[in-house]
Protein backbone atom coordinates (compact mmCIF):
# COMPACT_ATOMS: atom_id res chain seq x y z
CA UNK A 1 0.00 0.00 0.00
CA UNK A 2 2.64 2.44 0.87
CA UNK A 3 5.00 1.64 -1.98
CA UNK A 4 1.42 2.48 -3.99
CA UNK A 5 0.89 5.26 -2.89
CA UNK A 6 5.05 6.29 -2.80
CA UNK A 7 4.75 5.30 -6.73
CA UNK A 8 1.95 7.72 -7.21
CA UNK A 9 2.77 10.78 -5.32
CA UNK A 10 5.09 12.97 -7.34
CA UNK A 11 7.71 13.25 -4.94
CA UNK A 12 9.97 16.32 -6.80
CA UNK A 13 6.85 18.87 -6.94
CA UNK A 14 6.14 17.95 -2.75
CA UNK A 15 9.93 18.75 -1.97
CA UNK A 16 9.58 21.84 -4.08
CA UNK A 17 6.83 22.57 -1.96
CA UNK A 18 8.54 22.09 1.11
CA UNK A 19 11.67 23.69 0.46
CA UNK A 20 9.49 27.14 -1.23
CA UNK A 21 7.87 27.16 1.62
CA UNK A 22 10.70 26.76 4.02
CA UNK A 23 11.96 29.68 2.43
CA UNK A 24 9.38 31.66 2.47
CA UNK A 25 9.02 31.30 5.98
CA UNK A 26 12.19 32.24 6.82
CA UNK A 27 12.57 35.24 4.63
CA UNK A 28 9.42 36.61 5.53
CA UNK A 29 7.89 35.38 8.67
CA UNK A 30 11.01 35.52 10.53
CA UNK A 31 9.94 39.51 10.69
CA UNK A 32 6.75 38.23 12.35
CA UNK A 33 8.48 35.56 14.81
CA UNK A 34 10.13 38.75 15.90
CA UNK A 35 8.13 41.15 16.00
CA UNK A 36 5.67 38.93 18.45
CA UNK A 37 8.64 38.09 20.68
CA UNK A 38 9.23 41.47 21.57
CA UNK A 39 5.43 41.63 22.95
CA UNK A 40 5.50 38.49 24.73
CA UNK A 41 5.38 38.65 28.71
CA UNK A 42 6.06 35.10 28.77
CA UNK A 43 9.21 33.68 30.12
CA UNK A 44 12.03 33.32 27.77
CA UNK A 45 11.48 29.41 27.28
CA UNK A 46 8.02 29.89 27.22
CA UNK A 47 7.60 32.45 24.26
CA UNK A 48 10.26 30.06 22.54
CA UNK A 49 8.37 27.40 22.93
CA UNK A 50 4.59 29.23 21.20
CA UNK A 51 6.54 30.95 18.66
CA UNK A 52 8.46 27.53 17.46
CA UNK A 53 5.28 26.61 17.21
CA UNK A 54 3.52 28.61 16.17
CA UNK A 55 6.01 28.80 13.12
CA UNK A 56 5.45 25.22 12.63
CA UNK A 57 1.50 25.98 11.90
CA UNK A 58 2.22 29.26 9.72
CA UNK A 59 5.03 26.33 7.86
CA UNK A 60 2.47 23.97 7.31
CA UNK A 61 -0.27 26.44 5.86
CA UNK A 62 2.59 27.60 3.97
CA UNK A 63 3.49 24.60 2.29
CA UNK A 64 -0.31 24.03 1.37
CA UNK A 65 -0.19 27.13 -0.05
CA UNK A 66 2.79 26.36 -2.48
CA UNK A 67 1.82 22.42 -3.22
CA UNK A 68 -1.63 23.60 -3.94
CA UNK A 69 -0.16 26.16 -6.66
CA UNK A 70 1.97 22.84 -8.38
CA UNK A 71 -1.04 21.75 -9.84
CA UNK A 72 -0.07 23.81 -12.40
CA UNK A 73 3.24 24.58 -14.05
CA UNK A 74 2.36 28.06 -15.31
CA UNK A 75 0.22 28.63 -11.82
CA UNK A 76 3.31 27.67 -9.58
CA UNK A 77 5.36 29.93 -11.01
CA UNK A 78 3.21 33.26 -11.42
CA UNK A 79 1.71 31.65 -7.58
CA UNK A 80 5.48 31.57 -6.61
CA UNK A 81 6.19 35.32 -7.32
CA UNK A 82 3.41 36.93 -6.66
CA UNK A 83 3.63 35.25 -3.10
CA UNK A 84 7.69 36.06 -2.70
CA UNK A 85 6.85 39.36 -3.93
CA UNK A 86 4.08 40.57 -1.38
CA UNK A 87 6.03 38.35 1.54
CA UNK A 88 9.08 40.82 0.67
CA UNK A 89 7.03 43.86 0.80
CA UNK A 90 4.95 42.80 4.01
CA UNK A 91 8.22 41.55 5.90
CA UNK A 92 9.92 44.77 5.31
CA UNK A 93 7.38 47.05 6.54
CA UNK A 94 7.02 45.09 9.70
CA UNK A 95 10.85 44.58 10.45
CA UNK A 96 11.71 48.11 9.59
CA UNK A 97 9.29 50.17 10.48
CA UNK A 98 6.96 47.69 12.70
CA UNK A 99 3.86 48.22 10.99
CA UNK A 100 1.50 45.00 9.85
CA UNK A 101 -0.71 44.48 7.22
CA UNK A 102 -3.60 44.17 9.46
CA UNK A 103 -7.21 44.86 8.88
CA UNK A 104 -6.91 48.48 9.59
CA UNK A 105 -4.59 49.31 7.67
CA UNK A 106 -6.19 47.70 4.69
CA UNK A 107 -7.83 51.40 3.71
CA UNK A 108 -4.17 52.82 3.67
CA UNK A 109 -2.86 50.05 1.90
CA UNK A 110 -5.24 50.15 -1.40
CA UNK A 111 -5.64 53.77 -0.56
CA UNK A 112 -2.72 54.68 -1.40
CA UNK A 113 -2.52 57.18 -4.94
CA UNK A 114 -0.09 56.37 -7.01
CA UNK A 115 1.93 59.68 -6.87
CA UNK A 116 2.10 59.25 -2.95
CA UNK A 117 3.73 55.29 -3.14
CA UNK A 118 6.94 57.00 -4.93
CA UNK A 119 7.29 58.66 -1.31
CA UNK A 120 7.34 55.07 0.36
CA UNK A 121 9.71 53.39 -1.19
CA UNK A 122 13.07 53.57 -0.88
CA UNK A 123 16.57 51.91 -2.08
CA UNK A 124 16.09 49.21 0.57
CA UNK A 125 12.88 47.58 -0.13
CA UNK A 126 14.14 48.05 -3.98
CA UNK A 127 17.10 45.81 -3.27
CA UNK A 128 14.83 43.39 -0.70
CA UNK A 129 12.12 42.95 -3.82
CA UNK A 130 14.90 42.16 -6.08
CA UNK A 131 16.83 40.00 -3.96
CA UNK A 132 13.50 38.04 -2.46
CA UNK A 133 12.22 37.77 -6.34
CA UNK A 134 15.39 36.46 -7.18
CA UNK A 135 15.72 33.73 -4.74
CA UNK A 136 12.25 32.74 -6.14
CA UNK A 137 13.19 32.74 -9.84
CA UNK A 138 16.21 30.62 -8.59
CA UNK A 139 14.25 27.83 -7.10
CA UNK A 140 11.82 27.73 -10.48
CA UNK A 141 14.77 27.36 -12.61
CA UNK A 142 16.75 25.33 -10.33
CA UNK A 143 13.35 22.68 -9.45
CA UNK A 144 12.04 23.53 -13.05
CA UNK A 145 8.27 22.09 -11.68
CA UNK A 146 6.44 20.43 -14.35
CA UNK A 147 2.50 20.04 -14.66
CA UNK A 148 2.38 16.31 -12.42
CA UNK A 149 0.83 13.52 -14.61
CA UNK A 150 0.17 11.29 -11.70
CA UNK A 151 -3.83 11.40 -10.70
CA UNK A 152 -3.78 11.18 -7.15
CA UNK A 153 -0.80 13.82 -6.78
CA UNK A 154 -3.25 16.14 -8.71
CA UNK A 155 -6.15 15.54 -6.58
CA UNK A 156 -4.08 16.27 -3.37
CA UNK A 157 -3.17 19.02 -4.96
CA UNK A 158 -6.81 20.52 -5.92
CA UNK A 159 -7.46 19.63 -2.08
CA UNK A 160 -4.46 21.99 -0.65
CA UNK A 161 -5.62 24.78 -3.24
CA UNK A 162 -8.72 24.76 -1.74
CA UNK A 163 -8.02 24.80 1.56
CA UNK A 164 -5.42 27.25 0.71
CA UNK A 165 -8.30 29.40 -0.42
CA UNK A 166 -10.44 28.59 2.40
CA UNK A 167 -7.89 29.90 4.43
CA UNK A 168 -7.87 33.07 2.84
CA UNK A 169 -11.43 33.37 3.26
CA UNK A 170 -12.33 31.64 6.38
CA UNK A 171 -9.28 31.18 8.27
CA UNK A 172 -9.19 28.22 10.30
CA UNK A 173 -6.31 29.08 12.60
CA UNK A 174 -6.77 32.45 14.83
CA UNK A 175 -3.04 32.45 14.77
CA UNK A 176 -2.70 31.82 10.87
CA UNK A 177 -3.92 35.73 10.73
CA UNK A 178 -0.53 36.90 12.25
CA UNK A 179 1.03 35.20 10.02
CA UNK A 180 2.23 35.71 6.31
CA UNK A 181 1.10 34.84 3.48
CA UNK A 182 -2.47 34.37 5.64
CA UNK A 183 -2.69 37.57 6.92
CA UNK A 184 -2.09 39.62 4.04
CA UNK A 185 -4.23 37.82 1.74
CA UNK A 186 -7.13 37.57 4.57
CA UNK A 187 -7.10 41.15 5.31
CA UNK A 188 -7.20 42.10 1.48
CA UNK A 189 -10.05 39.59 0.91
CA UNK A 190 -11.92 41.12 3.68
CA UNK A 191 -11.12 44.84 2.64
CA UNK A 192 -12.56 44.33 -0.94
CA UNK A 193 -15.46 41.78 -0.41
CA UNK A 194 -15.99 41.91 3.49
CA UNK A 195 -19.41 42.66 4.33
CA UNK A 196 -19.96 46.10 3.12
CA UNK A 197 -23.99 47.00 3.85
CA UNK A 198 -23.24 49.73 6.14
CA UNK A 199 -26.35 52.04 5.58
CA UNK A 200 -25.09 55.54 7.83
CA UNK A 201 -27.29 56.71 9.78
CA UNK A 202 -27.63 60.16 9.28
CA UNK A 203 -27.63 61.88 13.12
CA UNK A 204 -28.60 65.21 12.16
CA UNK A 205 -31.96 64.06 11.03
CA UNK A 206 -32.50 61.72 13.70
CA UNK A 207 -31.94 64.33 16.63
CA UNK A 208 -33.07 67.72 17.22
CA UNK A 209 -30.50 70.55 16.71
CA UNK A 210 -30.90 74.26 17.14
CA UNK A 211 -28.34 77.19 17.21
CA UNK A 212 -28.85 79.74 20.37
CA UNK A 213 -27.13 82.07 18.94
CA UNK A 214 -28.14 84.71 16.05
CA UNK A 215 -24.98 84.52 14.16
CA UNK A 216 -25.08 85.57 10.39
CA UNK A 217 -21.06 85.55 10.15
CA UNK A 218 -19.86 83.00 12.47
CA UNK A 219 -16.58 80.98 11.51
CA UNK A 220 -15.36 77.49 12.97
CA UNK A 221 -12.12 75.97 11.37
CA UNK A 222 -11.61 72.55 12.21
CA UNK A 223 -7.56 71.97 11.33
CA UNK A 224 -7.00 68.23 11.55
CA UNK A 225 -3.07 67.72 11.80
CA UNK A 226 -1.42 64.05 10.22
CA UNK A 227 0.94 62.81 12.17
CA UNK A 228 1.98 65.71 14.83
CA UNK A 229 4.01 64.88 17.74
CA UNK A 230 2.26 66.61 20.80
CA UNK A 231 5.91 66.53 22.38
CA UNK A 232 7.62 67.84 19.40
CA UNK A 233 6.35 71.60 19.85
CA UNK A 234 8.15 74.23 21.52
CA UNK A 235 4.93 76.03 22.51
CA UNK A 236 4.24 72.32 24.40
CA UNK A 237 7.81 72.58 26.52
CA UNK A 238 9.97 70.96 23.20
CA UNK A 239 13.59 72.01 23.81
CA UNK A 240 13.74 73.29 20.07
CA UNK A 241 11.75 76.45 19.59
CA UNK A 242 9.62 74.81 16.30
CA UNK A 243 6.45 76.74 17.24
CA UNK A 244 8.20 80.47 17.32
CA UNK A 245 4.95 81.98 16.05
CA UNK A 246 2.25 80.43 17.78
CA UNK A 247 3.83 81.23 21.16
CA UNK A 248 2.81 85.07 19.98
CA UNK A 249 -0.49 84.64 19.42
CA UNK A 250 -3.00 85.93 21.94
CA UNK A 251 -5.81 83.87 23.00
CA UNK A 252 -4.42 80.47 21.82
CA UNK A 253 -4.76 77.53 24.19
CA UNK A 254 -2.50 74.59 24.01
CA UNK A 255 -3.58 70.45 25.47
CA UNK A 256 -1.80 67.58 25.54
CA UNK A 257 -4.26 65.39 22.99
CA UNK A 258 -4.87 61.38 23.10
CA UNK A 259 -6.15 60.25 19.73
CA UNK A 260 -8.93 57.74 19.14
CA UNK A 261 -6.80 55.57 16.73
CA UNK A 262 -3.42 55.68 15.08
CA UNK A 263 -4.27 55.54 11.60
CA UNK A 264 -6.02 58.03 9.51
CA UNK A 265 -8.96 56.97 8.59
CA UNK A 266 -9.78 55.54 11.77
CA UNK A 267 -8.94 58.62 13.47
CA UNK A 268 -10.30 61.22 11.12
CA UNK A 269 -14.01 59.39 11.02
CA UNK A 270 -13.64 59.11 15.15
CA UNK A 271 -12.74 62.84 16.01
CA UNK A 272 -15.61 63.77 13.80
CA UNK A 273 -17.94 61.40 15.44
CA UNK A 274 -20.33 61.42 18.63
CA UNK A 275 -18.66 58.25 19.75
CA UNK A 276 -15.32 57.77 21.37
CA UNK A 277 -12.48 54.99 20.80
CA UNK A 278 -14.48 52.85 23.32
CA UNK A 279 -17.69 52.62 20.42
CA UNK A 280 -15.05 52.97 17.35
CA UNK A 281 -17.28 49.64 15.44
CA UNK A 282 -20.22 52.55 15.76
CA UNK A 283 -18.54 55.55 14.76
CA UNK A 284 -18.76 54.54 11.03
CA UNK A 285 -22.35 53.69 11.56
CA UNK A 286 -23.16 57.23 11.85
CA UNK A 287 -22.67 60.53 10.47
CA UNK A 288 -20.63 63.03 12.25
CA UNK A 289 -21.15 66.52 13.31
CA UNK A 290 -20.11 68.11 9.54
CA UNK A 291 -23.35 66.81 8.71
CA UNK A 292 -25.04 68.46 11.61
CA UNK A 293 -23.65 71.68 10.63
CA UNK A 294 -24.33 71.19 7.03
CA UNK A 295 -28.22 70.85 8.05
CA UNK A 296 -27.82 74.22 9.97
CA UNK A 297 -27.28 75.95 6.80
CA UNK A 298 -23.42 76.10 7.39
CA UNK A 299 -21.20 76.08 4.54
CA UNK A 300 -19.01 73.20 5.28
CA UNK A 301 -16.32 73.14 2.95
CA UNK A 302 -13.60 70.30 3.26
CA UNK A 303 -10.07 71.23 1.90
CA UNK A 304 -7.20 68.96 2.11
CA UNK A 305 -3.05 68.22 0.35
CA UNK A 306 -4.53 64.77 1.15
CA UNK A 307 -6.41 62.41 -1.11
CA UNK A 308 -8.68 59.91 1.13
CA UNK A 309 -11.44 59.51 0.00
CA UNK A 310 -10.49 56.08 -1.03
CA UNK A 311 -10.85 55.22 2.52
CA UNK A 312 -13.90 56.30 2.71
CA UNK A 313 -15.48 55.40 -0.39
CA UNK A 314 -15.79 51.16 1.13
CA UNK A 315 -18.84 52.28 2.30
CA UNK A 316 -21.37 53.50 -0.23
CA UNK A 317 -22.04 56.60 2.32
CA UNK A 318 -19.11 58.51 3.05
CA UNK A 319 -17.59 61.23 4.80
CA UNK A 320 -17.42 63.72 2.24
CA UNK A 321 -21.15 62.67 1.65
CA UNK A 322 -21.91 64.78 4.70
CA UNK A 323 -19.93 68.04 3.88
CA UNK A 324 -20.84 70.87 1.20
CA UNK A 325 -18.38 70.73 -0.69
CA UNK A 326 -16.03 72.56 -2.16
CA UNK A 327 -13.15 69.96 -2.30
CA UNK A 328 -10.21 71.85 -4.03
CA UNK A 329 -9.78 71.50 -6.21
CA UNK A 330 -11.37 67.93 -7.88
CA UNK A 331 -9.99 65.22 -6.10
CA UNK A 332 -8.28 66.91 -3.01
CA UNK A 333 -4.49 66.53 -3.52
CA UNK A 334 -3.77 70.19 -4.60
CA UNK A 335 -2.12 70.25 -8.02
CA UNK A 336 0.57 67.71 -7.76
CA UNK A 337 2.63 65.22 -5.18
CA UNK A 338 4.13 66.71 -1.91
CA UNK A 339 2.10 70.03 -2.50
CA UNK A 340 2.59 72.05 0.50
CA UNK A 341 0.25 72.69 2.95
CA UNK A 342 0.64 76.51 2.28
CA UNK A 343 -1.16 76.60 -0.54
CA UNK A 344 -4.44 75.80 0.05
CA UNK A 345 -4.12 79.39 2.47
CA UNK A 346 -5.41 81.50 -0.72
CA UNK A 347 -8.06 78.95 -1.47
CA UNK A 348 -8.91 79.28 2.13
CA UNK A 349 -9.02 82.90 2.19
CA UNK A 350 -10.86 83.25 -0.75
CA UNK A 351 -14.07 81.13 1.20
CA UNK A 352 -13.87 83.05 4.31
CA UNK A 353 -14.87 86.60 1.83
CA UNK A 354 -18.24 85.33 0.86
CA UNK A 355 -20.90 85.63 3.53
CA UNK A 356 -23.15 83.50 5.92
CA UNK A 357 -22.30 81.12 8.41
CA UNK A 358 -19.08 78.89 7.86
CA UNK A 359 -17.26 75.88 8.96
CA UNK A 360 -13.84 74.99 7.43
CA UNK A 361 -12.54 71.83 7.48
CA UNK A 362 -8.56 71.64 6.63
CA UNK A 363 -6.89 68.10 6.78
CA UNK A 364 -2.88 69.03 6.42
CA UNK A 365 -0.15 66.15 5.01
CA UNK A 366 1.75 68.09 7.71
CA UNK A 367 3.91 65.49 9.26
CA UNK A 368 3.01 62.68 7.21
CA UNK A 369 6.24 60.72 5.77
CA UNK A 370 8.15 62.22 3.82
CA UNK A 371 8.99 64.53 6.42
CA UNK A 372 11.73 66.44 4.10
CA UNK A 373 8.91 66.96 1.69
CA UNK A 374 6.43 68.24 3.61
CA UNK A 375 8.01 71.65 4.00
CA UNK A 376 9.28 74.47 1.28
CA UNK A 377 13.27 74.74 1.45
CA UNK A 378 13.74 77.60 3.67
CA UNK A 379 12.16 75.73 6.41
CA UNK A 380 15.04 73.39 6.84
CA UNK A 381 16.00 75.08 10.46
CA UNK A 382 17.43 72.02 11.86
CA UNK A 383 20.28 70.37 10.23
CA UNK A 384 21.16 67.94 8.71
CA UNK A 385 17.89 66.43 6.95
CA UNK A 386 17.18 63.70 5.16
CA UNK A 387 19.69 63.31 1.93
CA UNK A 388 17.60 63.98 -0.98
CA UNK A 389 19.67 62.18 -3.93
CA UNK A 390 19.11 58.64 -1.99
CA UNK A 391 15.72 57.08 -1.90
CA UNK A 392 14.95 56.76 1.78
CA UNK A 393 12.51 55.47 4.18
CA UNK A 394 12.34 56.04 7.46
CA UNK A 395 14.28 53.08 8.70
CA UNK A 396 16.96 53.96 6.31
CA UNK A 397 17.75 57.90 7.85
CA UNK A 398 20.02 58.52 10.58
CA UNK A 399 17.85 59.34 13.99
CA UNK A 400 19.12 62.96 13.78
CA UNK A 401 18.36 63.05 10.20
CA UNK A 402 14.77 61.95 10.99
CA UNK A 403 14.10 64.22 13.67
CA UNK A 404 15.41 67.11 12.17
CA UNK A 405 12.94 66.49 9.20
CA UNK A 406 10.42 65.77 11.42
CA UNK A 407 10.81 69.02 13.33
CA UNK A 408 11.28 71.02 10.29
CA UNK A 409 7.95 69.75 8.95
CA UNK A 410 6.49 71.12 12.67
CA UNK A 411 7.91 74.35 11.73
CA UNK A 412 6.02 74.77 8.98
CA UNK A 413 2.86 73.43 10.77
CA UNK A 414 3.63 76.39 12.73
CA UNK A 415 3.94 78.83 9.95
CA UNK A 416 0.57 77.26 8.34
CA UNK A 417 -1.16 77.84 11.84
CA UNK A 418 -0.04 81.44 12.41
CA UNK A 419 -1.40 82.50 8.68
CA UNK A 420 -4.95 81.02 8.74
CA UNK A 421 -5.09 82.47 12.23
CA UNK A 422 -4.39 85.55 10.99
CA UNK A 423 -7.00 85.06 8.21
CA UNK A 424 -9.39 84.68 10.79
CA UNK A 425 -8.42 87.67 12.98
CA UNK A 426 -10.57 89.77 12.47
CA UNK A 427 -13.74 87.76 11.69
CA UNK A 428 -15.90 86.38 14.62
CA UNK A 429 -14.26 83.11 14.66
CA UNK A 430 -12.18 80.28 16.41
CA UNK A 431 -10.47 77.74 15.20
CA UNK A 432 -9.24 74.03 16.85
CA UNK A 433 -6.33 72.26 15.47
CA UNK A 434 -5.72 68.42 16.39
CA UNK A 435 -3.78 65.96 14.74
CA UNK A 436 -4.93 63.03 13.38
CA UNK A 437 -2.58 60.90 15.42
CA UNK A 438 1.30 61.05 16.23
CA UNK A 439 4.18 59.17 14.99
CA UNK A 440 7.02 57.12 16.09
CA UNK A 441 9.94 58.17 15.90
CA UNK A 442 12.36 55.30 17.33
CA UNK A 443 10.69 54.51 20.23
CA UNK A 444 11.29 50.80 20.99
CA UNK A 445 12.25 50.39 16.97
CA UNK A 446 8.91 51.68 15.89
CA UNK A 447 8.75 54.02 12.80
CA UNK A 448 6.01 55.88 11.32
CA UNK A 449 2.39 55.15 12.85
CA UNK A 450 -0.82 52.37 12.60
CA UNK A 451 1.63 49.47 14.52
CA UNK A 452 0.05 47.99 17.81
CA UNK A 453 0.65 48.85 21.30
CA UNK A 454 2.23 52.16 20.55
CA UNK A 455 1.30 54.70 23.20
CA UNK A 456 3.50 57.66 21.63
CA UNK A 457 1.60 56.84 18.27
CA UNK A 458 -1.42 58.90 20.10
CA UNK A 459 0.41 61.71 21.99
CA UNK A 460 -1.20 64.39 19.97
CA UNK A 461 -1.16 67.93 19.88
CA UNK A 462 -4.69 69.84 20.88
CA UNK A 463 -5.32 73.01 20.88
CA UNK A 464 -8.12 76.18 20.37
CA UNK A 465 -7.63 79.91 19.54
CA UNK A 466 -10.61 82.24 19.85
CA UNK A 467 -10.43 85.48 17.88
CA UNK A 468 -11.04 89.12 19.58
CA UNK A 469 -14.68 89.54 18.50
CA UNK A 470 -15.41 85.92 19.43
CA UNK A 471 -14.10 86.64 22.88
CA UNK A 472 -15.74 89.87 22.93
CA UNK A 473 -19.01 88.60 22.13
CA UNK A 474 -18.35 85.06 24.43
CA UNK A 475 -16.22 85.72 27.25
CA UNK A 476 -17.58 83.27 29.27
CA UNK A 477 -17.20 80.33 26.52
CA UNK A 478 -13.52 81.39 25.81
CA UNK A 479 -12.57 81.93 29.73
CA UNK A 480 -13.81 77.96 30.49
CA UNK A 481 -11.22 76.43 28.00
CA UNK A 482 -8.56 78.04 30.96
CA UNK A 483 -10.01 75.44 33.27
CA UNK A 484 -8.63 72.71 31.22
CA UNK A 485 -5.06 73.84 32.14
CA UNK A 486 -2.86 70.59 32.35
CA UNK A 487 -5.66 67.86 31.39
CA UNK A 488 -5.36 65.88 28.67
CA UNK A 489 -7.79 66.50 25.87
CA UNK A 490 -9.14 63.24 24.01
CA UNK A 491 -10.55 62.93 20.38
CA UNK A 492 -14.21 63.09 21.99
CA UNK A 493 -13.82 66.71 22.87
CA UNK A 494 -13.93 68.09 18.93
CA UNK A 495 -17.74 66.71 18.41
CA UNK A 496 -19.14 68.44 21.71
CA UNK A 497 -16.56 71.25 21.73
CA UNK A 498 -17.30 72.75 17.92
CA UNK A 499 -20.76 72.43 18.37
CA UNK A 500 -20.90 73.72 21.65
CA UNK A 501 -18.88 76.58 21.07
CA UNK A 502 -20.91 77.44 17.86
CA UNK A 503 -24.24 77.44 19.96
CA UNK A 504 -25.31 74.61 19.01
CA UNK A 505 -27.78 72.53 21.33
CA UNK A 506 -29.43 69.16 21.50
CA UNK A 507 -29.81 66.30 24.02
CA UNK A 508 -26.76 64.47 22.09
CA UNK A 509 -24.73 67.29 23.12
CA UNK A 510 -22.25 66.57 26.12
CA UNK A 511 -20.95 69.92 27.72
CA UNK A 512 -18.98 67.82 29.93
CA UNK A 513 -17.06 67.46 26.94
CA UNK A 514 -16.84 70.54 25.44
CA UNK A 515 -13.88 73.41 25.83
CA UNK A 516 -16.04 75.98 25.79
CA UNK A 517 -17.83 74.73 29.57
CA UNK A 518 -15.90 75.13 32.33
CA UNK A 519 -14.66 71.50 33.64
CA UNK A 520 -16.82 70.75 37.12
ZN1 LIG B 1 -2.66 60.19 9.55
Amino acid sequence: MIKFIQKQLDISLINTAIIFAFIYGLMFNTSVILYKYEYYQASFFNSIFELLKQFIYAYIATFIFFFGLALHRLLFITGSIFLFFTGAVASYYLFYLGIAPTQKMMPAIYGTEISEISELISTRIIIWIIFSLSICIFGIKHFNPQTTKSFFSRLLMALCLFLAINNIIFPKFKVLKTYFPIQYLHNSYVHFFGSKNHVRLDISRKFDFHVTNKEENIVGVLVIGESARYSNFGINGYERDTTPNLEKIDNLFSFQGHSCENVTHLSVACLLSRHNEQNLDKVKSETGLLSILTSLNYDTTWISTQSISKYYAQNENTLYDEVKFSLIPGGSLLYAMNSHDGLMLPYIEARLEKQGKKFITVQLSGSHWNYSERYPQEFTKFKPVQKKTAKLDQASCSREELINSYDNSILYTDFFLTSLIKLLENKNAFLIFVSDHAESLGEDGRLGHGSEFAPEQRDIPFMIWFSTSFKQKYPELVNAVSSYKGQIVSHDYVFHSVLHCLGVESEIINVNYSLCSAKK
